[in-house]
């Protein structure tokens, strides 16, 4: 039933005449400002709820011009003059918007909200974006393309915040492609920035699947040296949109004259935009203060997107975005409740690797993604399970570009079934059906962890989290427990009792990951096969004769770093390592 239909039903039996007016001293319009709840013009901070029955019943009377008391069936009926009629049909209908925002969890902070849309038809796109989107297998948009689109469409500064796997991607590419037309040979008219390569080029990949048929030039920038040569002064006009990394753009900025023009800007995307604005990089403020400047298009408007939200953001949003709209899907910094999340002791650093081993053993349905801490442990973490005989490959920042995008491409081909990986992966990366994500390391923040179970569970699909922890763990045990629970997943009660932490001690772990010792369990000897073991205890023995310590354990000490590192050396050579020696 749509507004129309309700304004029917509710008139059913009205004559109208200009003559019946309303009481002199209170005109409809007043009362409606005072009773009814007026979504689009709701205070900072504020958010929209669903009217109660009683208010709702208050404002139907309302609007059919009746006192408090009187029966909508009594006698004294009132008639309304078309004017009533008409705001009357405007309040129905933003009572019905607002009813419609609630059922999809939406709330909106700002003046004049846009409608959301109820389906793709509905968001008055070109035909070929809708029937790409339906290409792409989707139904019907998801919360935030329902508001978000509608938003950038009527070219309004945004600041979005939607759950983990929600579709936020298409929510600022449809209305850009919509904007942008067909390829006009103005150089790049809208750029997306993004925190990793990754992400980058998973964006491209998403556009050009909603762009298809138009023609437009998206890229990416992978080879700076050849970027400038590309984008610069004279062959810029060859491109539309451009997606990328920061540092680069920064890079091509800072040219004399500059590697990149971007004057033609009408959109500037933020995706991840509480990552980029992270503590820490205070120069993301100074490279988007580079990049503003270089976008000095009077046109130009800024959308920012994240699963989750901080002040810091919202705060920047204020300050330079006028018009400013804000979108909250769901609750703010939740995590997404298509994860079954577990939180499990498992003792010490040694018990993780025996958990981890238990979980494989039990059963695990790939792709499974784990997280650890370091580039390093990620790398350890990858040399004790590559004996396990399961498909596992590693990513972190210190493998090659090269290396990184195969490993992408491997695992989403289904060639590898469990890949480890450092924070680098935590944001925005979107493999097809994650079903298990294993937080190995505990997560530095709860932002974290809130994006990185976000891998598993997304476009609707369920998906599993378990999150290891040790006694180290506990100073931010207690707010990851919370969104745990808050999502709907048991956790035992202890875990909520826990002392809270200070703001600065999380500050402090979010920044700098605890020291934890190296992964590893299972003695290398026992690893190594044939004459490599002649070799290996020929090391031990020189190592022997130059550590007295050592020599009084009779073998190598694995605890021992300056061993470690020597003997890493022997595993190094041997096969399945040898293609994954760092590159730097
Ligand atoms: P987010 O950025 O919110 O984390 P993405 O934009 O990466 O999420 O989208 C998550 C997944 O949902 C992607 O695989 C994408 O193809 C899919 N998706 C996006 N929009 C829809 C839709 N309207 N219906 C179904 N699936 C969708
Ligand atoms: P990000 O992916 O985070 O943007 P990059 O790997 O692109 O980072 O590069 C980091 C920075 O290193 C660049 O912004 C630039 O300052 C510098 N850089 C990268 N490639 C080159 C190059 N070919 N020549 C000179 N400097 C470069
Ligand atoms: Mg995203």
């Amino acid at each position: 039933m749509d507004a129309y239909d309700i304004f029917k039903k509710l008139t059913k039996g009205l004559s109208f005449s200009s003559k019946n007016k309303m009481p002199k001293d209170r005109p409809v319009k007043e009362l409606a400002k005072e009773n009814v709840p007026v979504l689009h013009e709701i205070g900072e901070n504020e958010v929209v709820k669903t009217p109660k029955k009683r208010e709702r019943d208050d404002s139907i009377m309302l609007m059919s011009g009746m006192n408090h008391g009187e029966k909508p069936e009594g006698k004294k009926r009132k008639l309304l003059s078309e004017e009533q009629l008409e705001s009357k049909k405007l309040l129905l209908e933003k009572e019905e918007v607002n009813h419609y925002r609630n059922l999809n969890n939406i709330s909106v902070v700002g003046r004049r909200v846009p409608n959301p849309a109820r389906s793709f038809e509905d968001l008055n796109v070109d035909k070929d974006i809708v029937s790409n989107l339906i290409k792409c297998g989707y139904d019907e948009p998801t919360p935030i393309q329902k508001q978000a689109v509608p938003i950038m469409l009527e070219k309004r500064s945004l600041l979005a915040c939607a759950p983990t796997g929600s579709g936020k991607t298409a929510a600022f590419l449809i209305p850009i492609i919509h904007h942008l037309k067909t390829p006009q040979r103005q150089g790049f008219r809208a750029l997306i920035l993004c925190p990793t390569r990754e992400l980058a080029s998973q964006t491209q990949r998403e556009c050009l699947r909603l762009s298809e048929g138009r023609g437009l030039k998206i890229h990416i920038i992978s080879k700076v040296n050849k970027a400038i040569s590309q984008y610069g002064p004279k062959s810029n006009q060859n491109y539309d949109i451009l997606i990328t990394t920061p540092n680069r753009l920064c890079y091509l900025l800072k040219q004399d004259p500059p590697g990149i023009q971007l004057g033609n800007v009408q959109w500037l995307v933020i995706d991840e935009a509480d990552k980029l604005f992270e503590d820490g990089s205070r120069s993301f403020r100074d490279q988007l203060n580079q990049v503003l400047e270089a976008c000095n298009n009077n046109d130009r408007k800024i959308a920012m997107f994240s699963a989750t939200h901080t002040p810091v953001v919202a705060k920047w949003c204020v300050h330079n975005m006028p018009g400013l709209i804000r979108v909250t899907v769901g609750q703010r910094n939740a995590a997404t409740d298509t994860v079954d999340q577990k939180l499990q002791f498992v003792g010490s650093e040694q018990g993780k690797l025996i958990a981890l081993r238990d979980l494989i053993r039990q059963g695990i349905t790939p792709p499974v993604l784990i997280f650890v801490q370091s580039k390093d442990r990620a790398q350890q973490l990858f040399n004790e399970l590559i004996y396990d005989g399961i498909m596992v490959d590693v990513i972190h920042a210190d493998r090659t570009q090269t290396q990184r995008d195969n490993v992408v491409k491997c695992f989403r081909e289904g060639k590898i079934w469990v890949l480890i990986c450092t924070e680098l992966m935590a944001r925005g990366i979107d493999f097809k059906g994650i079903n298990l994500v294993i937080n190995y390391d505990f997560p530095p923040s709860a932002i974290s962890y809130v994006h990185r179970i976000g891998r598993a569970g997304r476009a609707g699909r369920r998906g599993q989290a378990v999150t290891f922890f040790t006694e180290e763990d506990t100073p931010l045990l207690r707010s990851i427990a919370y969104i745990v629970k808050e999502s709907g997943c048991e956790i035992p009660e202890y875990l909520l009792t826990l002392k809270k932490k200070s703001k600065k001690e999380a500050k402090k772990m979010a920044k700098k990951a605890p020291a934890r010792d190296d992964i590893t369990t299972v003695p290398l000897y026992d690893r190594i096969k044939g004459g490599k073991k002649k070799k290996f205890r020929e090391i031990e023995k020189r190592m022997r004769d130059k550590d007295p310590k050592s020599k009084k354990n009779g073998k190598i000490n694995k605890n021992n770093k300056k061993n470690n590192v020597k003997v890493k050396k022997i595993s190094f050579k041997k096969k399945p390592l040898g293609k994954l020696n760092k590159s730097k």
